[in-house]
Protein backbone atom coordinates (compact mmCIF):
# COMPACT_ATOMS: atom_id res chain seq x y z
CA UNK A 1 0.00 0.00 0.00
CA UNK A 2 1.43 3.64 -1.08
CA UNK A 3 -0.48 6.74 0.87
CA UNK A 4 -0.06 10.34 -1.14
CA UNK A 5 -1.01 13.50 0.71
CA UNK A 6 -3.44 16.16 -1.11
CA UNK A 7 -5.92 18.52 -0.60
CA UNK A 8 -9.53 17.68 0.50
CA UNK A 9 -12.33 19.42 -1.31
CA UNK A 10 -14.94 17.90 -0.41
CA UNK A 11 -15.13 15.54 1.94
CA UNK A 12 -16.49 11.84 1.62
CA UNK A 13 -14.52 8.02 1.43
CA UNK A 14 -14.46 6.93 -2.23
CA UNK A 15 -13.45 2.70 -2.71
CA UNK A 16 -12.66 1.57 -5.86
CA UNK A 17 -10.64 1.69 -9.11
CA UNK A 18 -8.82 4.20 -10.90
CA UNK A 19 -9.16 5.27 -14.01
CA UNK A 20 -6.10 7.76 -15.39
CA UNK A 21 -8.02 10.09 -17.45
CA UNK A 22 -5.50 11.38 -20.68
CA UNK A 23 -6.38 14.61 -22.17
CA UNK A 24 -8.33 13.52 -25.42
CA UNK A 25 -5.26 16.16 -27.45
CA UNK A 26 -3.53 13.42 -28.12
CA UNK A 27 0.06 13.66 -30.00
CA UNK A 28 -0.37 11.27 -32.68
CA UNK A 29 3.09 9.20 -33.88
CA UNK A 30 3.95 9.09 -37.17
CA UNK A 31 5.09 5.43 -38.06
CA UNK A 32 6.79 4.01 -41.35
CA UNK A 33 5.36 0.53 -40.98
CA UNK A 34 5.62 -2.65 -43.64
CA UNK A 35 2.55 -4.75 -43.50
CA UNK A 36 0.46 -2.20 -44.60
CA UNK A 37 -2.97 -4.65 -45.26
CA UNK A 38 -2.24 -5.53 -41.91
CA UNK A 39 -2.32 -1.73 -40.76
CA UNK A 40 -5.32 -1.24 -42.94
CA UNK A 41 -7.65 -4.18 -40.95
CA UNK A 42 -6.71 -2.62 -37.45
CA UNK A 43 -8.42 0.17 -39.30
CA UNK A 44 -11.18 -1.45 -40.23
CA UNK A 45 -11.36 -3.26 -36.63
CA UNK A 46 -11.18 -0.04 -34.85
CA UNK A 47 -13.79 1.43 -37.41
CA UNK A 48 -15.95 -1.34 -36.22
CA UNK A 49 -15.60 -1.06 -32.56
CA UNK A 50 -15.68 3.03 -33.19
CA UNK A 51 -19.25 2.33 -34.66
CA UNK A 52 -20.74 0.06 -31.87
CA UNK A 53 -19.59 2.84 -29.53
CA UNK A 54 -21.30 5.24 -30.83
CA UNK A 55 -24.42 3.02 -31.33
CA UNK A 56 -24.30 2.05 -27.38
CA UNK A 57 -24.21 6.26 -27.17
CA UNK A 58 -27.09 6.57 -29.91
CA UNK A 59 -29.10 4.10 -27.48
CA UNK A 60 -27.93 5.64 -24.55
CA UNK A 61 -28.66 9.39 -24.95
CA UNK A 62 -32.33 8.16 -26.62
CA UNK A 63 -33.09 6.93 -23.29
CA UNK A 64 -31.43 9.76 -21.03
CA UNK A 65 -31.93 12.97 -23.35
CA UNK A 66 -34.10 12.15 -26.00
CA UNK A 67 -33.74 11.46 -29.72
CA UNK A 68 -33.18 15.31 -30.58
CA UNK A 69 -29.69 15.14 -28.95
CA UNK A 70 -29.60 11.72 -29.59
CA UNK A 71 -28.92 11.91 -33.20
CA UNK A 72 -25.76 13.54 -33.07
CA UNK A 73 -24.29 10.09 -32.19
CA UNK A 74 -25.88 8.39 -35.84
CA UNK A 75 -24.42 11.52 -37.37
CA UNK A 76 -20.98 10.34 -36.03
CA UNK A 77 -21.58 6.74 -37.28
CA UNK A 78 -22.69 7.71 -40.53
CA UNK A 79 -19.05 9.94 -41.15
CA UNK A 80 -16.78 7.41 -39.57
CA UNK A 81 -18.48 4.93 -42.46
CA UNK A 82 -18.47 7.57 -44.79
CA UNK A 83 -16.92 6.12 -48.27
CA UNK A 84 -14.69 9.60 -48.86
CA UNK A 85 -13.22 9.66 -45.48
CA UNK A 86 -12.53 5.85 -45.24
CA UNK A 87 -10.66 5.69 -48.54
CA UNK A 88 -8.36 8.87 -48.12
CA UNK A 89 -7.16 6.79 -44.61
CA UNK A 90 -6.57 3.44 -46.58
CA UNK A 91 -5.10 5.72 -49.27
CA UNK A 92 -2.52 7.01 -46.61
CA UNK A 93 -1.94 3.81 -45.15
CA UNK A 94 -1.20 1.60 -48.61
CA UNK A 95 0.50 4.43 -50.69
CA UNK A 96 2.41 6.57 -48.05
CA UNK A 97 3.05 3.19 -45.79
CA UNK A 98 1.61 5.25 -42.40
CA UNK A 99 0.77 3.50 -39.37
CA UNK A 100 -3.36 3.94 -39.02
CA UNK A 101 -3.90 6.41 -36.18
CA UNK A 102 -1.35 9.17 -38.61
CA UNK A 103 -3.77 8.42 -41.33
CA UNK A 104 -7.13 9.23 -39.67
CA UNK A 105 -5.27 12.31 -38.15
CA UNK A 106 -3.64 13.23 -41.29
CA UNK A 107 -7.40 12.80 -42.97
CA UNK A 108 -9.48 13.95 -39.80
CA UNK A 109 -7.51 17.65 -40.07
CA UNK A 110 -7.92 17.84 -44.16
CA UNK A 111 -11.55 17.17 -43.57
CA UNK A 112 -12.01 19.76 -41.06
CA UNK A 113 -10.23 21.94 -42.91
CA UNK A 114 -12.14 22.01 -45.81
CA UNK A 115 -15.50 22.38 -44.00
CA UNK A 116 -14.41 24.78 -41.57
CA UNK A 117 -13.78 26.74 -45.22
CA UNK A 118 -17.41 25.97 -46.56
CA UNK A 119 -19.75 29.32 -46.45
CA UNK A 120 -22.74 27.11 -45.60
CA UNK A 121 -22.57 27.37 -41.59
CA UNK A 122 -24.11 23.95 -41.39
CA UNK A 123 -21.35 22.87 -43.03
CA UNK A 124 -18.52 24.84 -41.09
CA UNK A 125 -20.45 23.43 -38.02
CA UNK A 126 -19.70 19.85 -39.24
CA UNK A 127 -15.66 20.64 -38.72
CA UNK A 128 -15.88 19.79 -35.01
CA UNK A 129 -17.79 16.74 -35.48
CA UNK A 130 -15.14 15.64 -37.93
CA UNK A 131 -11.91 16.32 -35.30
CA UNK A 132 -14.23 14.25 -32.78
CA UNK A 133 -14.43 10.93 -34.40
CA UNK A 134 -11.33 11.16 -35.35
CA UNK A 135 -10.42 12.01 -31.61
CA UNK A 136 -12.63 8.70 -31.23
CA UNK A 137 -11.10 6.74 -33.81
CA UNK A 138 -7.58 7.49 -32.82
CA UNK A 139 -8.53 6.52 -29.21
CA UNK A 140 -9.95 3.27 -29.95
CA UNK A 141 -6.72 2.57 -32.31
CA UNK A 142 -4.50 3.22 -29.46
CA UNK A 143 -6.25 1.74 -27.27
CA UNK A 144 -7.07 4.50 -25.20
CA UNK A 145 -10.00 3.70 -22.40
CA UNK A 146 -13.08 6.22 -23.22
CA UNK A 147 -14.75 7.48 -19.96
CA UNK A 148 -17.82 6.58 -21.51
CA UNK A 149 -16.48 2.90 -21.93
CA UNK A 150 -16.42 2.58 -18.06
CA UNK A 151 -18.48 -0.45 -16.63
CA UNK A 152 -17.75 0.01 -13.11
CA UNK A 153 -17.88 3.25 -11.15
CA UNK A 154 -14.08 4.72 -11.23
CA UNK A 155 -12.11 7.26 -9.19
CA UNK A 156 -11.37 9.52 -11.82
CA UNK A 157 -7.59 10.43 -11.82
CA UNK A 158 -6.17 13.36 -13.95
CA UNK A 159 -3.25 15.97 -14.34
CA UNK A 160 -6.28 18.78 -14.45
CA UNK A 161 -9.99 19.01 -15.68
CA UNK A 162 -12.07 21.39 -17.39
CA UNK A 163 -15.40 21.86 -16.53
CA UNK A 164 -16.74 21.06 -19.77
CA UNK A 165 -14.95 17.58 -19.40
CA UNK A 166 -16.11 17.43 -16.00
CA UNK A 167 -19.86 17.97 -17.32
CA UNK A 168 -19.38 15.22 -20.15
CA UNK A 169 -18.55 12.41 -17.55
CA UNK A 170 -21.12 9.76 -16.61
CA UNK A 171 -22.17 10.32 -13.18
CA UNK A 172 -23.37 7.37 -12.21
CA UNK A 173 -19.52 6.03 -12.93
CA UNK A 174 -17.94 8.93 -10.50
CA UNK A 175 -16.72 7.86 -7.09
CA UNK A 176 -14.28 10.57 -6.47
CA UNK A 177 -11.96 12.75 -8.60
CA UNK A 178 -8.22 13.64 -7.63
CA UNK A 179 -6.05 15.79 -9.44
CA UNK A 180 -2.68 17.40 -9.33
CA UNK A 181 -3.92 20.80 -10.66
CA UNK A 182 -6.88 22.70 -9.57
CA UNK A 183 -8.24 24.88 -6.56
CA UNK A 184 -11.18 24.73 -3.58
CA UNK A 185 -12.64 27.38 -6.09
CA UNK A 186 -12.67 26.16 -9.44
CA UNK A 187 -15.59 25.11 -11.53
CA UNK A 188 -14.46 21.28 -11.59
CA UNK A 189 -14.44 21.78 -7.24
CA UNK A 190 -17.76 22.93 -7.22
CA UNK A 191 -18.70 20.28 -9.58
CA UNK A 192 -17.77 17.77 -7.44
CA UNK A 193 -19.46 19.52 -4.23
CA UNK A 194 -22.53 19.76 -6.07
CA UNK A 195 -22.74 16.02 -7.27
CA UNK A 196 -21.77 14.75 -3.70
CA UNK A 197 -18.29 13.00 -4.26
CA UNK A 198 -15.28 13.49 -2.50
CA UNK A 199 -12.36 15.31 -4.18
CA UNK A 200 -8.71 15.69 -3.91
CA UNK A 201 -6.18 18.20 -5.46
CA UNK A 202 -2.39 18.90 -5.54
CA UNK A 203 -1.32 15.15 -5.62
CA UNK A 204 1.41 14.19 -7.81
CA UNK A 205 -0.60 11.54 -9.52
CA UNK A 206 1.17 8.74 -11.67
CA UNK A 207 -0.62 6.91 -14.77
CA UNK A 208 0.88 3.59 -13.61
CA UNK A 209 -2.39 3.86 -10.98
CA UNK A 210 -4.89 3.45 -13.95
CA UNK A 211 -6.98 0.01 -12.76
CA UNK A 212 -5.63 0.22 -9.38
CA UNK A 213 -7.49 -0.24 -6.37
CA UNK A 214 -7.58 2.95 -4.20
CA UNK A 215 -9.04 4.46 -1.71
CA UNK A 216 -10.12 8.90 -1.50
CA UNK A 217 -10.34 9.98 1.98
CA UNK A 218 -11.85 13.26 1.41
CA UNK A 219 -11.76 13.76 5.28
CA UNK A 220 -8.33 14.10 5.61
CA UNK A 221 -7.30 14.80 2.05
CA UNK A 222 -5.20 11.08 1.68
CA UNK A 223 -5.29 8.96 -1.16
CA UNK A 224 -4.18 4.96 -0.39
CA UNK A 225 -2.82 2.99 -3.75
CA UNK A 226 -3.52 -0.71 -3.26
CA UNK A 227 -5.15 -0.37 0.26
CA UNK A 228 -4.50 -3.08 2.42
CA UNK A 229 -6.97 -5.09 4.87
CA UNK A 230 -6.66 -2.77 7.62
CA UNK A 231 -7.55 0.30 5.79
CA UNK A 232 -10.10 -0.63 3.84
CA UNK A 233 -11.48 -1.94 7.34
CA UNK A 234 -10.83 1.43 8.83
CA UNK A 235 -12.49 3.52 5.55
CA UNK A 236 -15.18 1.68 5.35
CA UNK A 237 -15.99 2.75 8.78
CA UNK A 238 -15.82 5.84 8.23
CA UNK A 239 -17.89 5.41 5.96
CA UNK A 240 -20.48 3.73 7.72
CA UNK A 241 -20.39 6.92 10.11
CA UNK A 242 -21.25 9.23 7.39
CA UNK A 243 -23.69 7.12 6.46
CA UNK A 244 -24.82 7.29 10.06
CA UNK A 245 -25.13 11.04 10.55
CA UNK A 246 -26.85 11.59 6.84
CA UNK A 247 -29.55 9.68 8.22
CA UNK A 248 -29.96 11.66 11.40
CA UNK A 249 -30.09 14.80 9.51
CA UNK A 250 -32.83 13.35 7.55
CA UNK A 251 -35.12 14.19 10.81
CA UNK A 252 -34.80 18.25 9.48
CA UNK A 253 -36.69 17.74 6.22
CA UNK A 254 -39.55 19.34 6.63
CA UNK A 255 -38.16 22.25 9.30
CA UNK A 256 -38.33 25.37 9.09
CA UNK A 257 -34.50 27.04 8.57
CA UNK A 258 -35.36 29.47 11.58
CA UNK A 259 -33.28 30.54 14.33
CA UNK A 260 -34.16 30.20 17.88
CA UNK A 261 -35.11 33.82 18.13
CA UNK A 262 -36.97 33.21 14.98
CA UNK A 263 -35.32 35.22 12.14
CA UNK A 264 -35.81 33.03 8.77
CA UNK A 265 -33.54 32.52 6.15
CA UNK A 266 -34.50 30.46 2.64
CA UNK A 267 -32.01 27.61 2.50
CA UNK A 268 -31.82 27.14 -1.38
CA UNK A 269 -29.63 24.89 -3.71
CA UNK A 270 -26.90 25.68 -6.43
CA UNK A 271 -27.09 23.26 -9.70
CA UNK A 272 -25.48 22.58 -12.63
CA UNK A 273 -27.92 20.30 -14.56
CA UNK A 274 -31.26 18.66 -14.47
CA UNK A 275 -29.70 15.73 -12.75
CA UNK A 276 -28.74 17.73 -9.60
CA UNK A 277 -32.69 18.50 -9.46
CA UNK A 278 -32.86 15.05 -7.41
CA UNK A 279 -30.31 15.79 -5.14
CA UNK A 280 -31.81 18.76 -3.69
CA UNK A 281 -35.09 17.25 -3.52
CA UNK A 282 -33.74 14.59 -1.51
CA UNK A 283 -31.59 17.24 0.86
CA UNK A 284 -35.03 19.17 1.25
CA UNK A 285 -34.01 22.15 -0.61
CA UNK A 286 -36.19 25.46 -0.24
CA UNK A 287 -35.65 26.24 -4.06
CA UNK A 288 -32.84 26.46 -6.30
CA UNK A 289 -30.90 29.90 -5.96
CA UNK A 290 -28.28 29.49 -8.91
CA UNK A 291 -28.90 27.21 -11.53
CA UNK A 292 -25.44 27.34 -13.90
CA UNK A 293 -26.36 27.67 -16.84
CA UNK A 294 -23.65 27.62 -18.68
CA UNK A 295 -23.27 23.99 -18.21
CA UNK A 296 -25.89 23.15 -20.92
CA UNK A 297 -23.78 25.21 -23.23
CA UNK A 298 -20.52 23.65 -22.13
CA UNK A 299 -22.22 20.12 -22.53
CA UNK A 300 -22.81 20.52 -26.41
CA UNK A 301 -21.00 20.77 -29.52
CA UNK A 302 -23.25 23.78 -31.00
CA UNK A 303 -24.88 26.87 -29.42
CA UNK A 304 -27.63 25.38 -27.47
CA UNK A 305 -31.30 26.18 -29.42
CA UNK A 306 -33.81 27.53 -28.17
CA UNK A 307 -36.07 24.97 -27.54
CA UNK A 308 -33.08 22.16 -26.64
CA UNK A 309 -32.94 25.07 -23.44
CA UNK A 310 -36.24 25.58 -22.81
CA UNK A 311 -36.82 21.29 -22.45
CA UNK A 312 -34.35 21.54 -19.62
CA UNK A 313 -35.78 24.64 -18.25
CA UNK A 314 -39.04 23.57 -17.84
CA UNK A 315 -38.24 20.00 -16.88
CA UNK A 316 -36.04 21.38 -13.67
CA UNK A 317 -39.22 24.11 -13.11
CA UNK A 318 -41.65 21.07 -13.14
CA UNK A 319 -39.54 19.17 -10.80
CA UNK A 320 -39.44 21.87 -8.23
CA UNK A 321 -43.38 21.69 -8.32
CA UNK A 322 -43.81 25.96 -7.84
CA UNK A 323 -40.65 26.71 -5.49
CA UNK A 324 -38.21 28.99 -6.54
CA UNK A 325 -36.11 28.43 -9.33
CA UNK A 326 -33.44 30.70 -9.83
CA UNK A 327 -31.41 30.03 -13.45
CA UNK A 328 -28.32 32.22 -14.33
CA UNK A 329 -27.62 33.40 -18.06
CA UNK A 330 -24.59 31.96 -19.36
CA UNK A 331 -21.72 32.66 -17.59
CA UNK A 332 -19.00 31.66 -20.30
CA UNK A 333 -15.41 32.52 -20.85
CA UNK A 334 -12.38 32.30 -18.82
CA UNK A 335 -12.03 28.55 -17.81
CA UNK A 336 -15.34 27.34 -19.11
CA UNK A 337 -14.85 27.27 -22.47
CA UNK A 338 -15.80 24.96 -25.46
CA UNK A 339 -14.46 24.82 -29.26
CA UNK A 340 -17.82 26.05 -30.99
CA UNK A 341 -17.77 29.55 -28.92
CA UNK A 342 -14.61 30.80 -30.64
CA UNK A 343 -14.00 33.13 -28.64
CA UNK A 344 -10.38 34.50 -29.27
CA UNK A 345 -7.68 34.00 -27.05
CA UNK A 346 -7.22 37.06 -24.29
CA UNK A 347 -4.58 37.55 -22.29
CA UNK A 348 -6.56 38.16 -19.14
CA UNK A 349 -9.79 35.58 -19.77
CA UNK A 350 -10.83 36.36 -16.13
CA UNK A 351 -11.36 39.83 -16.79
CA UNK A 352 -12.37 39.42 -20.51
CA UNK A 353 -15.07 38.90 -22.61
CA UNK A 354 -17.27 36.55 -20.88
CA UNK A 355 -20.36 36.61 -19.15
CA UNK A 356 -22.91 39.04 -19.07
CA UNK A 357 -20.31 40.57 -21.48
CA UNK A 358 -20.83 38.06 -24.41
CA UNK A 359 -24.69 37.97 -24.13
CA UNK A 360 -24.26 42.55 -24.64
CA UNK A 361 -21.75 41.91 -27.51
CA UNK A 362 -23.76 38.81 -29.21
CA UNK A 363 -27.67 39.46 -28.20
CA UNK A 364 -29.18 36.90 -30.60
CA UNK A 365 -27.53 34.36 -28.07
CA UNK A 366 -28.79 36.28 -24.84
CA UNK A 367 -32.72 36.92 -26.33
CA UNK A 368 -32.40 32.93 -27.60
CA UNK A 369 -31.72 32.09 -24.04
CA UNK A 370 -34.22 34.57 -22.80
CA UNK A 371 -36.97 33.33 -24.65
CA UNK A 372 -36.23 29.73 -23.63
CA UNK A 373 -36.25 31.02 -19.94
CA UNK A 374 -39.60 33.11 -20.39
CA UNK A 375 -41.51 29.90 -22.05
CA UNK A 376 -40.26 27.50 -19.24
CA UNK A 377 -41.37 30.24 -16.55
CA UNK A 378 -44.88 29.62 -17.15
CA UNK A 379 -44.57 26.32 -15.41
CA UNK A 380 -43.71 27.54 -12.31
CA UNK A 381 -41.73 29.83 -10.26
CA UNK A 382 -38.49 31.59 -12.04
CA UNK A 383 -36.57 34.17 -11.22
CA UNK A 384 -33.53 34.78 -13.93
CA UNK A 385 -29.96 36.83 -12.70
CA UNK A 386 -27.09 37.74 -14.82
CA UNK A 387 -23.43 37.60 -13.70
CA UNK A 388 -20.57 39.57 -13.60
CA UNK A 389 -22.32 43.27 -13.70
CA UNK A 390 -20.15 46.01 -12.92
CA UNK A 391 -22.43 48.84 -14.10
CA UNK A 392 -25.93 50.68 -13.65
CA UNK A 393 -26.27 50.69 -17.60
CA UNK A 394 -25.59 47.08 -18.22
CA UNK A 395 -28.71 46.65 -16.57
CA UNK A 396 -30.66 48.98 -18.13
CA UNK A 397 -29.52 47.35 -21.21
CA UNK A 398 -30.44 43.92 -20.12
CA UNK A 399 -34.22 45.07 -19.49
CA UNK A 400 -34.53 46.46 -23.01
CA UNK A 401 -33.50 43.16 -24.13
CA UNK A 402 -35.75 41.40 -21.56
CA UNK A 403 -38.70 43.77 -22.72
CA UNK A 404 -38.15 42.95 -26.70
CA UNK A 405 -38.34 39.25 -25.88
CA UNK A 406 -41.43 39.73 -24.11
CA UNK A 407 -42.93 41.91 -26.66
CA UNK A 408 -41.91 39.42 -29.12
CA UNK A 409 -43.40 36.05 -27.03
CA UNK A 410 -46.66 38.32 -26.68
CA UNK A 411 -47.21 38.73 -30.19
CA UNK A 412 -46.81 35.05 -31.01
CA UNK A 413 -49.23 34.58 -27.86
CA UNK A 414 -46.85 32.83 -25.74
CA UNK A 415 -47.45 32.77 -22.31
CA UNK A 416 -44.90 33.04 -19.37
CA UNK A 417 -44.92 33.57 -15.40
CA UNK A 418 -44.11 36.52 -13.47
CA UNK A 419 -40.37 36.34 -13.67
CA UNK A 420 -38.30 37.91 -10.39
CA UNK A 421 -35.21 39.69 -12.16
CA UNK A 422 -31.95 39.88 -10.18
CA UNK A 423 -28.24 40.36 -10.19
CA UNK A 424 -25.11 38.33 -9.15
CA UNK A 425 -22.80 41.06 -7.16
CA UNK A 426 -19.59 39.58 -7.83
CA UNK A 427 -17.46 42.09 -8.59
CA UNK A 428 -16.58 45.35 -6.17
CA UNK A 429 -17.93 47.47 -8.94
CA UNK A 430 -21.08 46.07 -8.48
CA UNK A 431 -21.21 46.50 -4.53
CA UNK A 432 -19.83 50.09 -4.67
CA UNK A 433 -23.29 50.46 -6.84
CA UNK A 434 -25.43 48.51 -5.05
CA UNK A 435 -27.86 50.91 -4.20
CA UNK A 436 -28.18 52.17 -7.54
CA UNK A 437 -28.92 48.12 -9.19
CA UNK A 438 -31.33 47.48 -5.97
CA UNK A 439 -33.86 50.37 -7.50
CA UNK A 440 -33.27 48.52 -11.03
CA UNK A 441 -33.82 44.54 -9.45
CA UNK A 442 -35.47 42.48 -7.37
CA UNK A 443 -33.05 40.60 -5.88
CA UNK A 444 -29.06 40.52 -5.29
CA UNK A 445 -27.36 36.79 -5.37
CA UNK A 446 -23.58 37.85 -3.88
CA UNK A 447 -21.08 35.21 -5.85
CA UNK A 448 -18.16 35.05 -3.13
CA UNK A 449 -15.89 32.99 -5.70
CA UNK A 450 -15.48 35.98 -8.12
CA UNK A 451 -16.18 38.97 -5.36
CA UNK A 452 -13.06 37.48 -3.54
CA UNK A 453 -10.69 36.73 -6.71
CA UNK A 454 -11.58 40.29 -7.99
CA UNK A 455 -11.11 41.98 -4.23
CA UNK A 456 -8.10 40.18 -3.30
CA UNK A 457 -6.88 40.60 -6.73
CA UNK A 458 -6.28 36.39 -6.16
CA UNK A 459 -6.71 33.79 -9.53
CA UNK A 460 -9.69 31.43 -7.75
CA UNK A 461 -7.92 28.96 -10.44
CA UNK A 462 -4.13 29.10 -9.20
CA UNK A 463 -3.78 26.07 -6.84
CA UNK A 464 -0.52 28.29 -5.40
CA UNK A 465 -2.21 30.78 -4.40
CA UNK A 466 -4.33 29.03 -1.78
CA UNK A 467 -3.47 30.47 1.52
CA UNK A 468 -3.72 34.00 0.04
CA UNK A 469 -7.58 33.67 -0.99
CA UNK A 470 -8.98 34.64 2.41
CA UNK A 471 -12.40 34.72 1.49
CA UNK A 472 -13.18 35.75 4.80
CA UNK A 473 -10.88 38.98 4.57
CA UNK A 474 -12.68 41.73 6.19
CA UNK A 475 -12.89 43.37 2.92
CA UNK A 476 -15.10 40.72 1.96
CA UNK A 477 -17.29 40.54 4.97
CA UNK A 478 -18.11 44.37 4.35
CA UNK A 479 -18.92 44.08 0.78
CA UNK A 480 -21.85 41.80 1.78
CA UNK A 481 -22.89 43.85 4.59
CA UNK A 482 -22.91 46.78 2.77
CA UNK A 483 -24.29 44.33 -0.25
CA UNK A 484 -27.55 44.11 2.29
CA UNK A 485 -27.74 47.06 3.46
CA UNK A 486 -28.20 48.61 -0.01
CA UNK A 487 -30.49 45.96 -0.97
CA UNK A 488 -33.10 45.97 1.40
CA UNK A 489 -33.11 50.51 1.40
CA UNK A 490 -35.10 49.47 -1.86
CA UNK A 491 -37.16 45.75 -1.59
CA UNK A 492 -34.23 44.19 -3.10
CA UNK A 493 -33.57 40.88 -1.45
CA UNK A 494 -30.12 39.50 -0.89
CA UNK A 495 -28.70 36.20 -0.92
CA UNK A 496 -25.13 34.31 -1.58
CA UNK A 497 -24.29 32.04 -4.06
CA UNK A 498 -20.90 31.59 -3.88
CA UNK A 499 -18.96 29.05 -1.86
CA UNK A 500 -18.99 30.90 0.94
CA UNK A 501 -22.76 30.65 1.59
CA UNK A 502 -22.09 27.04 2.48
CA UNK A 503 -19.38 28.11 4.96
CA UNK A 504 -20.61 27.56 8.60
CA UNK A 505 -18.54 29.50 10.35
CA UNK A 506 -20.26 32.22 9.18
CA UNK A 507 -23.68 31.00 9.31
CA UNK A 508 -24.70 33.48 12.22
CA UNK A 509 -22.78 36.58 10.68
CA UNK A 510 -24.79 36.25 8.08
CA UNK A 511 -27.73 36.12 10.00
CA UNK A 512 -26.98 38.76 11.85
CA UNK A 513 -26.32 40.90 8.85
CA UNK A 514 -29.66 39.87 7.60
CA UNK A 515 -29.46 37.88 4.83
CA UNK A 516 -32.55 36.65 3.22
CA UNK A 517 -31.03 33.44 1.34
CA UNK A 518 -28.25 31.15 1.25
CA UNK A 519 -27.92 29.01 -1.68
CA UNK A 520 -25.46 26.04 -1.34
CA UNK A 521 -24.40 22.41 -2.71
CA UNK A 522 -27.62 20.75 -1.83
CA UNK A 523 -25.45 18.22 0.60
CA UNK A 524 -25.17 21.42 2.89
CA UNK A 525 -28.37 22.47 3.03
CA UNK A 526 -29.70 20.18 6.03
CA UNK A 527 -25.82 21.05 7.96
CA UNK A 528 -26.70 24.20 7.32
CA UNK A 529 -30.56 23.96 8.78
CA UNK A 530 -29.35 22.20 12.11
CA UNK A 531 -27.03 25.18 12.73
CA UNK A 532 -29.86 27.89 11.83
CA UNK A 533 -31.94 25.94 14.58
CA UNK A 534 -29.66 25.62 16.82
CA UNK A 535 -28.78 29.83 16.54
CA UNK A 536 -29.91 33.20 18.16
CA UNK A 537 -28.68 35.96 16.73
CA UNK A 538 -30.08 38.46 19.78
C1 LIG B 1 -19.44 33.11 -7.69
O1 LIG B 1 -18.64 33.70 -8.41
O2 LIG B 1 -19.42 33.15 -6.44
C2 LIG B 1 -20.49 32.26 -8.28
C3 LIG B 1 -21.46 31.74 -7.56
O3 LIG B 1 -20.41 31.99 -9.62
P1 LIG B 1 -19.34 30.97 -10.25
O4 LIG B 1 -18.69 30.23 -9.12
O5 LIG B 1 -20.09 30.08 -11.16
O6 LIG B 1 -18.42 31.89 -10.97
MG1 LIG C 1 -18.99 33.87 -10.52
Amino acid sequence: MEKFQGKSIFSGVAIGRIFFFAKSEQQVKRERIEDTEAEAARFEAAKEKTLEQLHALYEKALVEVGEAQAEIFDAHAMMVDDTDFCDSIYNIIRTQNMNAEYAVATTGDNFATMFAEMDDEYFKARALDVKDISERLINVLSGKQDAADLSEPVIVVAEDLTPSETVSMDKSKLLAFVTRLGSSNSHTAILARTMNIPALIGLDIDPAWNGKMAVVDGFNGALYIEPDEKTLEVMRAKQQEEIRKRELLQQLKGKVSETVDGKKIRLYANIGSVGDVANVLQNDGEGIGLFRSEFLYLEKDHWPTEDEQFQVYKQVVENMAGKKVIIRTLDLGADKQADYFNLADEENPAMGLRAIRICLEQPDIFKTQLRALYRASAYGNVGIMFPMITSVWEVQEIKRIVNLVKAELDTAGISYGDVELGVMIETPAAVMVSEELAKEMDFFSIGTNDLTQYTLAIDRQNAKLGRFYDSHHPAILEMIRMTVENGHKHDCWVGICGELGADMTLTETFLKMGVDELSVSPTFILPIREIIRKTSIQ
